[in-house]
């Protein structure tokens, strides 16, 4: 089982540890505090997360930074004091993907996967990225959250293709959403009133890159079936499940909402938006930024 914890250290576990510790003794990554509450809803803890530091960073999204003659792509060169490894590599070819370390995190060893040649963020997965994903993930020991922000609305800021990695919060033994789709599945009820697509992934047997293809080309296919082609979306992948939510919105009432939102995992920057959470429900948030099915 690739994405769960295991007692074994891991090659990636020491690598990113020491690559971390440089990177913020250097100036190369800004770690930012913030302070977490849990928020329960449907019998279901949520992750708020307030940063007020982040208040005054303003959101840009990908073909709005491009369109910015001053834009520089900080994927294309990386900075090498943030490097990890390089992914995929054949002997005959160069490698397809470089593990990075977020600049800017709220969450210490925040990892991005980025395409080493330009792709455009929002290009479908290929199997290339799901099988730099499993190298990344079956080489750390703490489970990981994996993660796409598709699309202009979907929370994303960076124009050139990458996927994330994220810790899974230690106050959480699953995500929340995703513990409300499993529930979904096994009682069919309802219990997430916004549009999802989601695959369940088989946690007995060694996950392969067609694996995951397939699940989310099986995903994309459902959605594409209600959706135009081109709609925002964001990807969840976890041990048990790989999950899409198109997106309307890419924040309401000013609290951006990229995948980790759909994660259950939210960031507020004011305490205003903190209150806006709480007094309106994190699900129904997602509604306003998703699509209601109900
Ligand atoms: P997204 O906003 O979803 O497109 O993700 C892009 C991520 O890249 C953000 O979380 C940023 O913090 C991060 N980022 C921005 N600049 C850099 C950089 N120079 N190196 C590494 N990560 C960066």
């Amino acid at each position: 089982m690739v994405f769960s914890s295991t007692n074994t250290v891991k090659p990636l576990d020491s690598l990113i540890r020491e690559c971390y510790a440089k990177a913020v003794a250097s100036g190369a990554l800004l770690f930012t505090k913030s302070e977490i509450t849990l928020y329960r809803e449907r019998e279901v803890d949520f992750e708020l997360r307030y940063v007020p530091s982040l208040a005054k960073k303003p959101d840009t999204k990908p073909k709005e930074k491009q369109r910015d003659k001053s834009f520089v792509n900080p994927f294309l060169p990386y900075d090498e004091r943030l490097h990890v490894t390089s992914l995929g590599s054949l002997p005959t070819s160069k490698p397809t993907h470089q593990l990075l370390l977020n600049k800017y995190c709220v969450v210490p060893n925040h990892l991005i996967l980025v395409t080493t040649d330009f792709q455009q963020q929002g290009d479908p997965l290929t199997k290339a990225d799901f099988a730099a994903v499993l190298e990344t993930v079956e080489d750390i020991s703490h489970p990981q959250v994996v993660f796409y922000n598709s699309g202009e609305e979907s929370g994303a800021s960076q124009p050139h293709k990458h996927l994330q990695l994220l810790p899974m919060p230690e106050s959480l033994s699953i995500l929340p959403t995703v513990a409300l789709w499993l529930q979904q599945q096994q009682q069919a009820t309802r219990c997430l009133p916004f549009a999802h697509f989601g695959v369940r992934l088989d946690d007995t047997v060694q996950l392969t890159p067609d694996h995951l293809l397939n699940a989310y080309q099986s995903a994309m296919n459902a959605m594409l079936k209600e959706y135009s082609a081109g709609t925002s979306y964001n990807m969840l992948l976890t041990t048990s499940s790989l999950l899409l939510f198109p997106r309307r919105l890419g924040s309401w009432e000013g609290v951006s909402v990229n995948s980790l939102g759909f994660a259950g995992l939210l960031l507020c920057k004011t305490s205003d938006q903190l209150s806006l959470v709480k007094k309106s429900g994190v699900l129904e948030i997602l509604t306003k930024v998703g699509y209601a099915i109900y």
